[in-house]
Order: structure tokens, then sequence, then C-alpha cells
């Protein structure tokens, strides 16, 4: 498996960092964000490591359309089956974990934008 050892979503999938697992698939690993935005945030996460999502796009369209699943299977799960979905690509949008992560906030009617 591709991993990056200075990763810590990396260290998170192998375990080396604990987390709180929402979700699993073959391909992807969904968790608790730390810090939640919403009543269920969860950050859905290649297992592979990819910076940015659009590697993951050009890498390999069938996992971004995992990751995409398993954001809807969580929604299903959690909630009403909706929920929205944020990929911040570089700094200038407010990425800071360079793994490529998708947000999924739900649980709750969302406000804003
Ligand atoms: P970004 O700002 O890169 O889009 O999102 C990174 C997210 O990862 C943030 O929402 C932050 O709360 C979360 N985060 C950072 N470090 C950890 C960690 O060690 N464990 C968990 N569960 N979430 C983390
Ligand atoms: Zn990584």
């Amino acid at each position: 498996m591709a991993l990056d050892s200075n990763c810590i979503f990396c260290k998170i999938i192998q375990g080396e960092i604990p987390s709180t697992k929402i979700m699993e698939t073959e391909r992807t690993y969904a968790f608790a964000d730390l810090n939640p935005q919403a009543e269920v945030h969860a950050l859905v996460v290649p297992k592979n490591h990819f910076a940015r999502v659009s590697e993951v796009a050009q890498a390999d369209p069938s996992l971004l359309a995992e990751i995409v699943s398993t954001a809807q299977s969580i929604a299903n799960e959690k909630y009403n089956g909706q929920f929205r979905l944020i990929f911040n690509s570089g700094e200038d949008a407010g990425q800071t974990v360079f793994h490529c992560h998708a947000h999924v906030l739900t649980g709750q009617k969302l406000e804003g934008e």
C-alpha cells in the first residue's frame, strides 16, 4: 500500500494514531473529525496516500467514486441520506493535511453555502 510515513492520516489508517472509525470500505477509511463542524463530521480518505483530490481523480476515478459512495453510506446510516461534501485542495483553500480527504457534514439541517 502506498503510504507516507510523515503523514498523520496514513498513521491513522495504519492504527498508529487512534481515531473513531465511522466506516470502512475496501479502499477507503472514514473517521470522525477531531474538530467537528456539524452533528456528524466524518473524514473519508483513500487508504493509499494521495495529496490532493485531483490526484485521486486522475490516478483512479473509481476510487474517487468510492469516496463519494462512502459519504452517501454515512449519511444513510447517520441521517436521512443528505449531506455536504467538501474537498479542500491547497493551502489557500484551507487544506492543512495533505492526504486527500472528503469532509462529510450531515446529521442535521446545515445552514449557509
Ligand atoms: P483540512 O483543513 O485539511 O481540509 O482538514 C483537516 C481536518 O483534519 C480538520 O478538520 C481537522 O480537524 C482534522 N484533523 C487534523 N488532525 C486530526 C487527527 O489527528 N485526528 C482526526 N480525527 N482529525 C484530525
Ligand atoms: Zn497519507
